[in-house]
């Protein structure tokens, strides 16, 4: 078992991707249920001040997650609909951080995420899966890199689908979510003591992953 945490942008969902098929173990995208949590909310118009019923729907999501076509990412399937490239815009995932700074949306969460370890490895990527979820996990990363780095990411990412995005729009979203991450009282983002520390403001994701590696094996 290896996680993987650290603010949005740090390069941790696709680190976790590729190390997921170099050791063909399972991977949990631990955000995506966030996400899909706040999807449902938006879907069932439910109040994002009404903790009792984001509980009971983070609690009963009914969702599924597939292999994509051609072995590429995943399929995801939220009461019987496909997700598309809506879960991972800014205004989901806003949403979402805002959902995860509920303590009992985070213990309805907690199981299904347990769940995952079941059975073969796993390679977990979130905010707390080597703090709290995990925490006997065999070897934990700490992804970070700087906001201002991780702003033109996103933006270059935006680009390559054809969408102009102002950069200090786009700094100012990763600023604020990082606040919310690292200043929640539940689970907030931090390193666990004995996490790995990569910052990958100056490294390429294949960099990291080599790191990553060479880590697992000394
Ligand atoms: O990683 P991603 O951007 O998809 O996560 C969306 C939001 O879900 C994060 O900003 C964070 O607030 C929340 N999250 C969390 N704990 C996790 C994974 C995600 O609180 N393990």
């Amino acid at each position: 078992m290896v996680t993987i945490d650290g603010p949005s942008g740090s390069g941790k969902g696709t680190v976790a991707a590729l190390l997921a098929k170099e050791l063909g173990w399972h991977l949990l995208d631990s955000g995506a249920l966030y996400r899909l949590t706040a999807l449902a909310a938006i879907n069932h118009g439910v109040d994002f001040a009404d903790e009792s019923s984001l509980e009971v729907l983070a609690g009963h999501l009914d969702v599924q997650f597939e292999p994509g076509q051609d072995g590429e990412g995943m399929t995801i399937i939220l009461e019987g609909e496909t997700v598309g490239a809506n879960l991972r815009t800014e205004e989901v995932g806003a949403k979402a951080s805002k959902v995860a700074t509920l303590p009992r949306v985070r213990a309805a969460l907690l199981k299904r995420q347990r769940d995952f370890a079941h059975g073969a490895g796993l390679v977990a990527d979130g905010r707390d899966m080597g703090t709290v979820v995990f925490p006997a996990a065999d070897f934990k990363v700490y992804l970070t890199a700087s906001a201002e780095e991780r702003a033109k990411r996103r933006q270059n990412q935006l680009q390559l689908k054809g969408i102009d995005a102002s950069f200090d729009q786009l700094l100012a979203d990763i600023q604020a979510r990082d606040e919310r991450d690292m200043g929640r009282k539940v689970a907030p983002l931090k390193p666990a003591e004995d996490a790995l520390q990569l910052d990958s403001t100056r490294l390429t994701i294949q960099e990291v992953f080599s790191r990553i590696l060479d880590g697992m094996r000394n």
